[in-house]
């Protein structure tokens, strides 16, 4: 398979797909889309694996979100410790704060993504971060198990909360929130990126862009991010596919793209 550009977050798993999982699959691996699939509670990972080793184009991520920190004990990091020797699990995530919905208490959240962050580190893999007006306390928790590699998806935070991840040697992944209307200053941060930085996702079934706004979103829709990111950059969108994807496979090492 010849693949073109990589889709580095997206939740194919989800229930929003079990009516037509197979067609948003084909409709990506058609135009050479790879696909990472993060979980975000023990069971979404579980099934992440099994669509990886059920689809040729799909990688797993395997962890627990921050909104379900208050479910993770010390059985479930075993789990993902045993799940993570599959060859298709290139990473751990999502993981990392969410102090907008707090759905699970900070304190919680704090120790959930620290555990799982650690879990990564010893396992030499990379991580997939979440941070929800919480860029403080995931720089602090990052700093404090140096050597994680990792991306932080569908960025939407400032130049400064950017750069102290670049910083960090991280990467910074794009999402449909860069196309909105509004999202001028997100732009903006787009351009400042490195190339051999910057990714691209869907995080589908969620934030489709612009002009689809509101709809399901799917795997096929990042090349609209890509297309967006080309514009910020003044390169083609052929180049935003090429480093992009050459970027993802980097991170989450364990892929081939051949
Ligand atoms: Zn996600």
């Amino acid at each position: 398979m010849n693949l073109q550009l990589c889709d580095s977050h997206c939740h194919l798993q989800d229930e929003a797909f079990d009516k037509d999982r197979e067609a948003v699959y084909q409709r990506a691996r058609a135009q050479g889309i790879g696909m990472v699939v993060p979980g975000y509670s023990m069971i979404t990972s579980e099934r992440a694996v099994a669509l990886a080793s059920q689809f040729e184009l799909i990688s797993a991520l395997i962890g627990v979100h921050p909104h379900d920190a208050k479910e993770v004990d010390a059985a479930d990091l075993e789990t993902l410790r045993e799940w993570s020797s599959d060859p298709k699990v290139v990473g751990i995530g999502e993981i990392g704060l969410d102090y907008h919905y707090m759905n699970s208490p900070m304190e919680t959240q704090r120790a959930a993504f620290g555990q799982q962050l650690r879990l990564a580190r010893e396992l030499g893999l990379p991580v997939s971060v979440h941070s929800r007006e919480a860029e403080r306390d995931t720089l602090d928790l990052l700093d404090e198990v140096p050597g994680i590699r990792g991306v932080l998806h569908c960025f939407t935070g400032s130049w400064e909360f950017a750069e102290a991840l670049l910083s960090r040697g991280f990467y910074i992944s794009f999402a449909g929130p860069i196309s909105f209307k509004n999202a001028q200053a997100l732009r903006e941060v787009a351009a400042r990126v490195p190339t051999d930085r910057l990714l691209v996702e869907t995080d589908a079934p969620y934030l489709s862009p612009a002009p689809w706004r509101g709809q399901r979103n799917e795997p096929l829709r990042v090349i609209r991010n890509a297309e967006i990111i080309a514009a910020q950059k003044n390169c083609s969108t052929k180049e935003v596919f090429a480093f992009t994807m050459s970027n993802a496979y980097t991170l989450f090492s364990r892929v081939s793209c051949e």
